[in-house]
């Protein structure tokens, strides 16, 4: 028996419900994590739209859906079912991850702190041993919580249509999955020397150890990238962003809908994030400027979601402004990130010393990412259509391990998934970035950044909000369909001694 479809009036009330429901989560977000207001308190968000999730309601979205149309709303209602049943498994582990401790030289580190002072410890004994004791606490507090979870969205998802998580998304939910695995596939395997050589020469010039006998506390140790901090000063991170935006023809400080809290307040996460509160009427971009490579990268990512979101037509659908394809606001994101790692920018921007040792080194970074999140996508397919969850810790190890050539920890098999296979974003957005950059350069120029043309063509590409998807837009603008080789083409001419 199929489920009588929502009527079109209905759509209409459920599209206003959702877009209310994610300014509100999103004004929350914000208002935490800038340090406005100790508390998070999603659960009185959740209630006041809990028809939203409701099952009965999420399959009559379902049945009204009809080829694209209506399917990102459909999407939109699955994760919020799922996403409801595990709250209170997701707000468990916050708040262990929150308040869980060990001790250390007579000091105690919080969980979360763990992370960064491995990657700030310069002695390597201690950041193993810090390591060996975060996997502990993972393994003992956190994953039975993780497992649970998982068991229960498995038992849940029948009732959306699949028979499991990877069917629900790849046939319901249409995304295109068998295409992209092929295309990491083939990615590892033609990047496997590149990679090998250029992480190796980098990790012993950074780190002063060898691929072959680094361990994953080296890693962060790596792409903390401390030797650059003196390039990256904190002062000059908004005023070298500010000034990039006007090259392109935007005035940041007279984006009415924009709004920049650089304030510093105690409780304010160190990251820089953006919370489109309103699209495109109200978004916040929120810095508490550290200084570093890390950190200015980190801003300019966001600054991109900002402006993409700041641009976006007040007439379009929600789901063309709120949802749709993620690949899109990350593209952006990635290409403004990426000019921090452009040796054109860092020269014409910040006259930087060595810009080309330093472009070399971010093409290395990128390669690793783009590699990790390869196979990522392909343990991810594994594990969400395996039967039983726990099976799948082996294949973790061997398949990230097999990727980047340093093991990761097994302990981190639950909580390195992406739900809703977000890391699919990523992967197109980097694809998306290499060959917009490409373009962008073939047709304004190196120092196309410093052209009002090409930001009055970004500022167009923005208006369409998330209506088309990545691999539409691109084609659009250059033919091409989006293709992971195009990073590894990027990722070869960085690294000129390697190709
Ligand atoms: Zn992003």
């Amino acid at each position: 028996m199929t489920t009588e479809a929502l009527s079109e009036r209905e759509l209409d009330d459920y599209r206003s419900g959702a877009d209310r429901f994610l300014a509100e989560l999103d004004e929350e977000y914000y208002l935490h994590y800038a340090g406005h207001k100790p508390d998070f308190e999603l659960r009185a968000i959740y209630e006041r739209h809990a028809d939203l999730t409701d099952l009965e309601t999420v399959k009559r979205v379902g049945s009204a859906v009809d080829g694209r149309e209506n399917l990102e709303l459909f999407r939109f209602g699955c994760e919020g079912y799922l996403g409801e049943l595990t709250r209170g498994h997701a707000e468990r582990i916050a708040e262990l991850e929150a308040t869980l401790e060990v001790a250390h030289n007579g000091e105690t580190i919080g969980y979360r702190m763990l992370k960064p002072t491995i990657a700030n410890e310069p002695d390597r004994a201690v950041r193993a041993r810090l390591e060996s004791m975060r996997n502990e606490l993972t393994e003992s507090q956190l994953n039975p919580i993780h497992v649970d979870a998982v068991e229960t969205t498995q038992r849940a998802v029948p009732e959306l249509g699949a028979p499991n998580y990877h069917l629900l998304y790849r046939d319901r939910l249409a995304l295109e999955l068998d295409g992209l695995v092929a295309q990491c596939r083939a990615f590892l395997d033609q990047t496997d020397r590149l990679y090998e050589d250029s992480m190796d020469r980098t990790l012993r010039e950074q780190v002063g150890v060898g691929l072959a006998e680094a361990e994953r506390y080296d890693l962060a140790r790596f792409f903390r990238g401390s030797s650059w901090d003196a390039a990256f000063p904190a002062d000059r991170m908004l005023p070298a962003l500010r000034g990039t935006l006007a090259n392109l023809g935007i005035d940041l400080d007279a984006q009415a809908n924009v709004h920049l809290d650089v304030e510093a307040r105690p409780t304010k996460t160190p990251r820089a994030f953006c919370a489109p509160i309103e699209v495109p009427g109200k978004v916040m971009l929120v810095i508490q400027p550290m200084g570093g490579p890390d950190d200015w990268r980190a801003l300019f990512h966001e600054a991109g979601h900002t402006e993409h979101f700041a641009f976006t037509s007040p007439d379009l659908k929600m789901e063309e402004k709120r949802l749709g394809d993620n690949a899109v606001t990350e593209g952006w994101a990635m290409l403004l990130e990426h000019l921090v790692g452009d040796q054109s920018w860092l020269t014409r921007m910040l006259s930087f010393p060595k810009p080309q040792e330093f472009a070399a080194e971010a093409a290395v970074n990128l390669l690793f990412f783009v590699r990790r999140y390869s196979a990522k996508l392909l343990y991810e397919v594994e594990f969400h259509a395996a039967a039983d969850p726990t099976t799948m810790r082996s294949r973790y190890v061997e398949l990230l391990g097999d990727a980047v050539k340093i093991e990761p920890s097994p302990t981190d098999y639950l909580a390195d998934i992406d739900s809703g296979y977000y890391c699919t974003s990523y992967l197109r957005s980097w694809a998306f970035e290499a060959q917009l950059s490409t373009f962008l350069r073939e047709e304004y120029g190196s120092d196309w950044f410093t052209r009002r043309e090409a930001g009055s063509l970004l500022k167009e590409l923005w208006e369409l909000g998330q209506q088309p998807t990545a691999d539409e837009l691109l084609k659009d603008v250059t033919g091409a369909p989006i293709e992971l080789d195009a990073v590894a083409d990027k990722i070869r001419t960085a690294l000129p001694s390697f190709a």
